[in-house]
């Protein structure tokens, strides 16, 4: 579903993807683990179209990112889903407005049936009663869930998370990971995530890629990268987060 060859990418002088390959079936759950500034959130916004690489394709569902006409880019971002570290919801909007208006303005959906599959996403994440909220009546996690629900509704093939929990303080890490380890068995979405949760990567994943200096310098199911990684790095790296 997703296919990256030979993808280079540099700021300046930086090289942070220097000839990347990888692919990600379609209905897998992938985790890109690596240290910080090893290029992990660079590839999901060059998957969202947010970046160009300087070298290599990009192809989403067939589809190759660059070049593309305007149109083909408005294609494959109804394809993708993406949830960021920071929430960004709108914050004038009530929760369910949040959910609803994408569905609306880019699928056309008429406003019944977005509401009512933006209620089912919020059951889905535990938020029921939160319809008529404001975000900043919410905390954190539960911004977050809404956040997760928001890119559901556009019932994409393929949800991106970067580092979902990382804004969250400590005790609602949990209840978001929850909420996705769900939507990982309840769902056949193509998911890749990056994360520094080890133990989520562990449960939710059916490959890890662990990357450095613009490389997947080892991949494999988790048992084997958190069991018995080959790469020294690997190692170093998993040592210094678990
Ligand atoms: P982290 O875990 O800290 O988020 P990461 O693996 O996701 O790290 P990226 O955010 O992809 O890393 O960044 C990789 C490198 O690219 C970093 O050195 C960063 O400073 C650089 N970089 C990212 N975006 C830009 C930009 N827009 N302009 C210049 N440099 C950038």
């Amino acid at each position: 579903l997703i296919r990256f060859d030979h993808v280079t990418k540099r700021f300046g002088g930086n090289t942070v993807l220097d000839g990347l390959d990888f692919s990600v079936d379609a209905g897998k759950h992938v985790t890109l683990i690596g240290p910080s500034g090893s290029g992990k959130t660079t590839i999901l916004r060059l998957l969202m179209t947010l970046l160009k690489p300087d070298e290599g394709t990009i192809t989403v569902a067939g589809e190759q990112l660059f070049p593309a006409s305007e149109k083909q880019v408005r294609e494959v971002r109804k394809k993708i889903g993406m949830v960021f570290q920071q929430f960004n919801l709108f914050p004038n909007m009530k929760v369910l407005r949040n959910i609803t208006e994408a569905p609306v303005t880019v699928l056309g959906l008429s406003k019944d049936e977005a509401e009512q599959r933006a209620r089912d996403l919020l059951d889905l994440v535990g938020l029921a009663d939160k319809c008529d909220a404001y975000p900043t009546q919410l905390s954190g996690g539960q911004q977050q869930r809404v956040a997760i629900a928001r890119a559901l509704a556009m019932r994409p093939q393929v949800l991106l998370l970067d580092e979902v929990t990382s804004a969250l303080d400590p005790e609602l890490v949990a209840g978001v990971l929850d909420v996705l380890r769900d939507i990982a068995r309840t769902t056949d979405i193509t998911m890749l995530c990056v994360t520094h949760e080890m133990n989520f990567a562990r449960d939710i994943s059916d490959q890890v890629l662990m990357f450095d200096s613009g490389h997947v310098i080892e991949s494999g199911p988790p048992e084997k990268i958190f069991g018995d990684p080959e790469h020294d790095r690997t190692r170093e790296f998993l040592g210094a987060v678990l």
